[in-house]
């Protein structure tokens, strides 16, 4: 079904002035952004672009139409130049002491959108700056994503509540950002794992924002998952409680099974992702000259044509699991976590995420080797699971992953 974006005109795509009449060429001025962003939402997304705007008194000598017409068709000559083109422009011309149905936030204007069956209304938008907007989402039976201006001022705590209002912004580039989570839902997962050596529950969700809430009763581990969380994007609650009594390697071990099925669910199949992701992580200047060769020839070059530390992490969600691993550690441990206990989390995830994984850390410092090498995974996790709006197909020519 057809879906719309019902989008205001003044305070939205075009500055409103304090007289709030655009009535000469001088008075219009785009909202920053807005040309940008409606840009890319015409190209990369299928919503039918509706402008809805009340010009008050259109039409009579308060505001005479040869005044309306230059700053309303040089608007839409620019936006089209950009690819921008409205299948509707609706105008109200009555003034707000008439009440007329028309007027937003009536829906007078609206009636083919609201034929039964044509219009998937609940995934329909309207974008505006007022509470009008907010409200003729409401009577539309659609949201609303407000963009504030002065006029956003008049929107109570109880507004809030009781308008459908998805999302408030200053900014058009969130608008963009928002309608983009919009076109498929988000990647969530929830594992619980449960042995007699561990207890652990993973709330997993790959389009996040990097907010973690870790407690593994390992310190330098939740420090280094933490390190994934932030440098990947993704929100991750994670609790083990594990045999610690005995030693860390349990928890360790299982932290890493449960993270990794977390990883496999919330893909599913994959559609539309990356697939690949790799990083070279510099740590000083030196740096720049090794990641153009990274590809080739990171492992031939002796560590002190470079810097101290060199590190790269490869990953790609396959299908298959495989781990190469190239990260030696002289140290037992690093804080409360035993450094032998780095290769088998990476083992042990890629055998449940199912992801060929290539790590590679060089540096003098132990603490620094693995910390990269985690920031290193999940900057390449990042990539790899990064979703194409434009392209939903499973990356791989077999059509399964
Ligand atoms: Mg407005």
């Amino acid at each position: 079904m057809k879906k719309a974006l019902f989008i205001d005109r003044d305070g939205t795509i075009i500055l409103e002035p304090p007289d709030e009449q655009i009535d000469s060429l001088e008075k219009l001025e785009f909202v920053p952004r807005a040309i940008t962003v409606l840009a890319q939402i015409a190209e990369e997304f299928d919503y039918e672009l509706v402008m809805a705007t009340n010009q008050d008194g259109l039409g009579t000598s308060s505001f005479p139409e040869d005044t309306f017409h230059p700053a309303q068709n040089k608007m839409v000559s620019v936006l089209q130049g950009e690819g921008v083109v409205f299948n509707d422009i609706l105008i109200d011309r009555s003034f707000p002491h008439e009440n007329t149905t028309t007027r937003k936030p009536g829906t007078g204007m609206f009636g083919k959108y609201m034929e039964k069956g044509a219009y998937n209304l609940a995934e329909s938008f309207v974008i505006g700056d007022r509470i009008t907007d907010a409200k003729l989402a409401r009577n539309l039976g659609s949201q609303a994503i407000i963009l504030h201006s002065k006029h956003t001022n008049s929107l109570t705590d109880d507004d809030r509540r009781t308008l459908p209002i998805a999302l408030e912004t200053q900014d058009w580039r969130e608008v963009y950002a928002f309608l983009l989570t919009r076109q498929a839902p988000m990647r969530l997962a929830e594992v619980h794992r449960t042995t007699n050596e561990t207890d652990i529950l993973v709330k997993l969700n790959l389009d996040g924002t990097g907010k973690a809430r870790i407690h593994t009763g390992l310190g330098f581990f939740d420090h280094l998952l933490d390190q994934l969380v932030r440098h990947s994007g993704i929100d991750l609650e994670l609790t083990a409680h594990g045999d610690l009594h005995i030693d860390e390697h349990h928890t360790i071990e299982d932290t890493a099974l449960a993270l990794g099925e977390a990883f496999t669910k919330a893909l599913g199949d994959k559609r539309g992702i990356t697939r690949y992701g790799y990083y070279l992580l510099p740590m000083d200047e030196a740096l720049a000259e090794a990641s153009v060769e990274f590809v080739e020839q990171v492992s031939e070059h002796s560590s002190e044509q470079f810097s101290e530390i060199r590190t790269h992490a490869a990953i790609d969600f396959s299908g298959r699991n495989w781990l190469v691993w190239k990260a030696d550690f002289k140290r037992e441990k690093i804080g409360d976590t035993p450094t032998e206990m780095f290769h088998h989390f990476f083992k042990s995830f890629t055998d449940t995420a199912k992801c060929t994984l290539n790590l590679h850390s060089v540096a003098d410092n132990e603490h620094h080797k693995i910390e990269a090498l985690f920031k290193a995974f999940a900057r390449a996790v990042k990539v790899a699971i990064r979703r194409d709006a434009r392209n939903n197909a499973i990356p791989s020519t077999k059509g399964v992953l």
